[in-house]
């Protein structure tokens, strides 16, 4: 029986596989009396026992240590101690959403005067935060094509460039990333690299390509239930974690015990929910292949697709979130209709929940790349059974049809 969350696995065996760690990893172990699952430790207050006590904490801000209540407690650190598993990293800091997990390592790495280099297709709330706060402080934002070359990217470096962001593949238009190329040219110039790791969760570890922080929205798979926002920040260093944390502390960032207890809940079955949606998902995504109105589907786990070759290189799996290029000559109106017409896909943002979404996308752009030729269609594979969700769609497409009489 496992005793302890930080000391799983115990030493002399092999590391075992991430389905064996999400089942073992953060729990409570003897502390509650054998109790299986971590209790949610709420509070404010934590009481000393005496002032020697007190005055050895003035670091605690810098360890998992439990002080007071912003620092966060059990249930948070035994989240983290997860989400740390499942992406490879050292140390992780959980924080209220996934774009807080976005924005505070960029004000942890970036002061007045700073350069950042986003990609063309990053998360949108992100590139508003660049262009508004960011630009406010004094910060520049270069966008670059996600799909760009080392060289490229080496031009567009400045003296002043001290972080280049990652999102693998994008989350509307699913450009797969050469990470490893870039990170190599950012660490070159002495930059830090950030990535969204959402989409990618654990087939993509972020450590061995070169990131060196990871930024996931837990509110997609790990919870996996479509009721908390949460965001994680892992790095794969002590230093990059302090800073991390630094600025997370500095920012008053804290999220609730009981949404951590929610994730840690969720996180128990993502690696089975994971296998299924991605089955899911290709078995969808083929059938969408087929179909006369698509032009192309963006799932880089199909063979064929945009920016396969180097998912299949980096990556271990799929996530079950991808986009339909559909042929050019069907209005927005008609793929608005098609969407309305669905009856299991429903209409809304996020993803990694249960259930399956779709949702028009629209892109927006200012690197000059993201010309697909047709309207688009994202797409979220929940754990619905895939032939009834194909069902769904073959009942919604003659609206895709009607409409596009002229
Ligand atoms: C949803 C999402 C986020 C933000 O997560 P929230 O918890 O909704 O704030 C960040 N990055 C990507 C790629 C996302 O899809």
């Amino acid at each position: 029986m496992p005793d302890d969350h930080a000391t799983f696995p115990k030493s002399g065996r092999p590391k075992p596989s991430l389905a064996t760690r999400l089942s073992h990893a953060g729990r409570a172990g003897t502390h509650v009396h054998g109790f299986v699952n971590p209790p949610v430790h709420r509070g404010s207050t934590v009481l000393y026992p005496d002032m020697a006590t007190r005055a050895a904490m003035g670091n605690a801000r810098f360890e998992q240590a439990m002080v007071y209540g912003v620092l966060g407690g059990p249930t948070h650190h035994a989240l983290e101690d997860v989400v740390a598993e499942i992406e490879g990293g050292t140390r992780c800091q959980i924080v209220s959403s996934g774009l807080a997990a976005v924005t505070t390592p960029l004000l942890a790495y970036l002061s007045a005067g700073d350069h950042c280099l986003m990609p063309d297709a990053v998360y949108g709330p992100a590139r508003g935060f660049c262009d508004g706060l960011l630009a406010r402080m004094g910060v520049e934002t270069t966008y670059y094509d996600p799909c760009i070359g080392a060289d490229a990217l080496s031009a567009l470096f400045r003296p002043n460039t001290k972080v280049l962001y990652t999102e693998s593949p994008g989350s509307h238009t699913f450009e797969v990333q050469d990470v490893p190329a870039l990170a190599a040219v950012a660490h070159a110039r002495g930059a830090k690299v950030l990535m969204d790791n959402t989409w990618g969760i654990h087939f993509f570890q972020p450590f061995l390509h070169g990131v060196d922080v990871s930024i996931q929205a837990l509110t997609k798979y790990v919870v996996g239930h479509s009721d908390v926002l949460l965001g994680s920040m892992t790095t794969n260093s002590v230093e990059d974690w302090e800073i991390v944390r630094g600025t997370t502390l500095a920012l008053g960032q804290y999220a609730s015990p009981d949404d951590c207890w929610l994730a840690l809940r969720g996180a128990r079955t993502m690696a089975v929910r994971m296998q299924r949606q991605m089955q899911s998902a290709l078995t969808v995504a083929r059938w969408l292949e087929g179909r006369h109105e698509v032009k192309q589907v963006l799932y880089p786990a199909l063979p064929g697709a945009p920016g396969h070759e180097i998912w299949k290189r980096d990556f271990t799996g799929a996530c079950s979130l991808f986009g339909v290029v559909f042929q050019p000559g069907y209005s927005e109106a008609s793929v608005h209709g098609m969407t309305e017409a669905l009856e299991l896909f429903g209409m809304g943002a996020s993803w990694g929940g249960f259930e399956s979404l779709a949702l028009p996308t629209s892109v927006t752009r200012t690197a000059g790349s993201g010309d697909f030729g047709g309207q688009l269609l994202r797409l979220h594979v929940g754990l619905e059974d895939p032939g009834d969700l194909i069902a769904d769609l073959e009942a919604a497409f003659p609206r895709l049809q009607a409409n596009s009489v002229p």
